[in-house]
């Protein structure tokens, strides 16, 4: 299945609607992270370049259906205008009369905003209906419709499914660049083909290992969901994070695996603490023997070197979720020198997660340094376990 790029799109003159992700983290007013707006960058300059009128849509925070200030996307837009250069206009409504003039004051290659989209109930409303209502609002006020925001694209919301339909659209560089990754790495993988999980739970990572363990050669567990696994091979955890109830789900993947013929790696030893804290006595045991009341917070070094060896000879690596606390230095070794180990194989290396990515750059690891970094934490995940997402399913040519 083909999505439709921006290129397919007549743009010079029209009034082109962008839905972005720029839900930025802020702090007292102050944009600490602008990532998710450079992210879009590539597709607002080259709409505009082509003498598009560009009318961003984003959301910014939880407002719960109504307006308050304090989930206004004026930071985002005075930053939006210092990194492109040029004025950003803000309309002070979602689809009001300030944003019906702020569109009719636009020309040709300017950039101007609505506030935030979660102002209007309809944006999330569970009613199909009332989510088009909105979306035909925004329709009467322009041409065409480019989604961007690779962040938003697992929601059935007004502005990423909607309004997908009711103008004519596509997916923009940042989405048709995220969306051909995953579909490569999922449906076509280059072998041997590993992919490494960790995080906190198995219980939310359990779809996608469902729906990978059909296709891999090796699945690596490390993170807090590897003692569940452990578990499962009958080895006590001590206070490590466990969830009994998924015993029982792990023992079927385990089985699945033997079947298939898919390699799974468990550490061999992990680094204990005695408490969750960054000032926690620690220790490095084999997960044999881990003592009553520790708990395992970080992957250990005979488990680094075994891991690192298993993917020396990827040709395709999908890594989901840290191997330990990493934002405790004292745990956070395993991740660390697994995320550097990706960097130095010639394979297609892809990182989904928010976390993951947010543990790379705490390393000071360039995105650069792999194929791909995902900007979408949840769309990932929802990629890994199969689903189809309804905000690029949006986009397909039948
Ligand atoms: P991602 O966002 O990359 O998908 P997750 O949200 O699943 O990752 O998990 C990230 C969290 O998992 C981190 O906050 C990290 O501290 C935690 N974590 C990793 N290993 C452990 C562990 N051994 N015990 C408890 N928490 C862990
Ligand atoms: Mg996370």
């Amino acid at each position: 299945m083909q999505i439709r790029g921006i290129e397919d799109l007549e743009v010079t003159g029209k009034v082109v609607f962008v839905r972005v992700d720029f839900n930025i983290p802020l702090e007292q007013g102050q944009i600490t992270d602008d990532g998710r707006i450079r992210a879009s960058i590539r597709t607002i300059e080259n709409l505009r370049g082509r003498g598009a009128r560009i009318v961003l849509l984003a959301h910014l925070g939880r407002p719960e259906g109504s307006a308050d200030t304090k989930f206004s996307l004026a930071p985002v837009a005075i930053r939006l205008g210092e990194i492109l250069k040029c004025d950003v206009a803000l309309a002070s409504d979602v689809c009001g009369a300030s944003a019906q003039a702020t569109i009719s004051g636009l020309t040709n290659g300017s950039v101007a905003m609505l506030e935030n989209v979660r102002f209007d109930p309809r944006e999330t409303s569970k009613d199909r209906s009332e989510r088009a209502e909105l979306a035909n609002c925004w329709a009467g006020m322009g041409d065409l419709f480019v989604s961007d925001g690779f962040g938003v694209v697992h929601r059935a919301q007004a502005s990423v499914t909607e309004l997908a339909q009711a103008l004519p659209s596509a997916a923009g560089l940042l989405v048709h660049g995220e969306v051909t990754v995953f579909n490569k790495v999922l449906n076509s993988p280059e072998r041997p083909y590993v992919v490494i999980l960790g995080g906190s739970k198995v219980s939310d990572k359990l779809k996608v290992i469902e729906n990978l363990i059909q296709s891999v050669d090796r699945l690596m567990v490390g993170g807090g969901m590897c003692f569940t696994f452990l578990a499962a091979q009958g080895k006590s955890v001590g206070s490590s994070l466990l969830e009994v109830e998924q015993i029982d789900n792990v023992k079927a993947i385990l089985a699945t695996a033997k079947k298939q013929g898919v390699d799974i790696v468990l550490p061999v030893d992990v680094v204990v603490a005695d408490k969750f804290a960054p000032d926690a006595n620690t220790d490095v045991v084999s997960v044999d023997h881990i003592p009553d009341g520790w708990m395992g917070l970080d992957i250990g070094p005979q488990s680094i070197t075994e891991f690192v060896a298993k993917i020396s000879d990827a040709k395709t690596i999908i890594w989901n979720g840290p191997m330990g606390v990493f934002e405790m230095p004292a745990f956070a070794t395993g991740t660390k020198s697994l995320a550097l180990a990706i960097t130095k194989v010639g394979a297609m290396t892809v990182v989904g997660g928010g976390d993951s990515a947010a543990a790379i750059r705490l390393f000071g690891i360039a995105d650069s340094q792999f194929s791909h970094v995902s900007t979408g934490g949840g769309a990932s995940l929802e990629f890994l376990e199969g689903k189809k997402l309804p905000g690029i399913t949006v986009l397909e040519d039948n």
